[in-house]
């Protein structure tokens, strides 16, 4: 058994994020509608946070990386040829007592039975078969479970379907690689990348997951941070080695215990891919896929190639040769990295007896709020007017936040709570010699500042 982070629950987290205004459920007030959440006012800024640092990290500290942003709808033949309508499912069983859904492969690895990725309707269903009396139903503990059957989590829509017949069926994408493999001509023809090189990718996907008990780590609508590297074939595992090393790095450099970080390898590959390793992050439910690194060889150019009819092999300016390059994966969810950020910074503290505060330690570049601005009283213009003039001087240059309700304790406690790193309060002193108080989020150490070296301080 995997140990598991003790400390964090997903009840807190959970109960944090609705509570500070990180992730609130969906259509709430509709009494919700599972597998699909809403970031609040703080949960958007981490997220923007989140999606610039892999932007940086991916697009502009790399001169052949070049950035897309695809289209959701795609014509419904991409779907053909990447194989998701024929083969995007998942294994599902219905429990026979409260008719609650579960995806098999989960219940299997519950009880320590791996079950294959590539494993027919059938396989699966014998191997169910061989086990199910052994499982219990998650939601009601019965052991009675229907037939597995594999259920396809594209999302449908009706897009352009003015005949009313579904035949012109189309799809939310199932996830936003594709859009890079039908743009690769494009993007070759009008920028000046050569092969080696990549197109990297932030955007919504839709998948009609099965199961949805994981809060944000399983979402039907979630967003995805893909990078697709292009190479010749003779240098694809050596790309592949040197973006795997990359993006473990990546999650050190953004401030993730290392500690709560590991490599996955899959076991039985699809026929097309050569290599296939995640990056797991240890969430309280144990360590889970955050990212998953591949090496898909020349299977989606080529597909595409065939089904488009139009050929997207490429020509070396240099040697002439003529090849369908390999591509190497690199895939993260937005979602699963807020939840993991989330995680790592939850930390609870003791500070005197019997007093414990709840603090999101999150690397300053991540936070939400930088500097929170606080006047010692709020009816006292004088410290108010004083308090403005220095949160709009700060104001241009980090996230700053005024906040003048309630007593300063609780100010801190809320300002803790989001993760804020600093907290300046203005007071009689400041009137009289311009210096304000700093209060550090994770020692709670204090310290005076003069205003005009606060922003070097900070
Ligand atoms: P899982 O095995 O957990 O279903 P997957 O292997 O199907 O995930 P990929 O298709 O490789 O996932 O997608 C790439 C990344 O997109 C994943 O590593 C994950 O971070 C993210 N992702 C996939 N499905 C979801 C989802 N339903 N909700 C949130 N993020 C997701």
């Amino acid at each position: 058994m995997e140990q598991q982070n003790t400390s964090v629950t997903m009840e807190k987290i959970v109960s944090l994020a609705k509570r500070r205004g990180f992730v609130f459920p969906s259509s709430e007030i509709y009494g919700g509608f599972a597998a699909v959440y809403d970031f609040g006012p703080y949960g958007v800024e981490l997220a923007k946070n989140i999606r610039e640092a892999w932007w940086q990290a991916m697009v502009h500290d790399h001169d052949n990386i070049v950035g897309l942003d695809s289209a959701i709808f795609m014509h419904p033949r991409v779907w053909e040829a990447s194989g998701h309508i024929g083969g995007f499912s998942d294994p599902l069983a219905e429990c026979k007592k409260c008719q609650t859904r579960s995806r098999v492969d989960h219940l299997l690895e519950e009880i320590g039975v791996q079950a294959d990725e590539k494993m027919t309707e059938s396989e699966i269903n014998a191997l169910f078969d061989e086990h199910k009396s052994k499982i219990a139903c998650p939601k009601c503990g019965q052991k009675e479970w229907s037939e597995a059957k594999n259920f396809n989590l594209l999302v449908e829509s009706n897009l352009g379907d003015f005949t009313g017949t579904g035949e012109n069926k189309t799809y939310l994408r199932g996830e936003t690689c594709q859009g890079i493999y039908i743009n690769f001509k494009n993007v070759l023809d009008s920028t000046r990348v050569k092969v080696p090189f990549g197109i990297a990718q932030i955007g919504k996907a839709f998948r009609n997951e099965i199961t949805a008990r994981q809060f944000i780590f399983r979402k039907r609508e979630f967003e995805q941070m893909e990078m697709q590297f292009f190479v010749h074939p003779s240098e694809a595992e050596r790309f592949y080695n040197e973006w795997k090393e990359k993006r473990f790095q990546y999650y050190i450099d953004l401030g993730i215990k290392p500690e709560n970080l590991k490599w996955h390898e899959h076991e039985n590959l699809v026929f097309y891919a050569k290599a296939a390793w995640d990056i797991e992050y240890r969430y309280p439910f144990g360590f889970k896929e955050l990212e998953g690194v591949h090496n898909r060889s020349d299977y989606d150019l080529t597909q595409h190639s065939k089904f488009s009819g139009t050929d997207l092999s490429y020509r070396d300016p240099m040697t002439n040769e003529k090849f369908m390059p390999w591509i190497v994966e690199t895939s993260v969810g937005l979602d699963r990295t807020f939840l993991a950020v989330l995680c790592d910074a939850y930390t609870e503290e003791e500070i005197s007896e019997g007093d414990t505060r709840v603090v999101l330690k999150f690397p300053k570049k991540l936070a939400p709020v930088q500097v929170a601005v606080f006047p010692l009283m709020k009816n006292k213009p004088e410290l108010v007017t004083k308090a403005r003039e220095v949160f709009d001087m700060l104001r241009p240059h980090l996230r700053c936040e005024f906040d003048d309700n309630g007593n300063v304790g609780k100010r801190y406690r809320r300002q803790d709570e989001i993760g804020t790193p600093a907290c300046i309060t203005i007071d009689f002193d400041t009137l009289e010699n311009d210096t304000v108080t700093v209060r550090d989020r994770d020692s709670m150490e204090q310290c005076r500042v003069a205003i005009a070296e606060l922003k070097n301080y900070l």
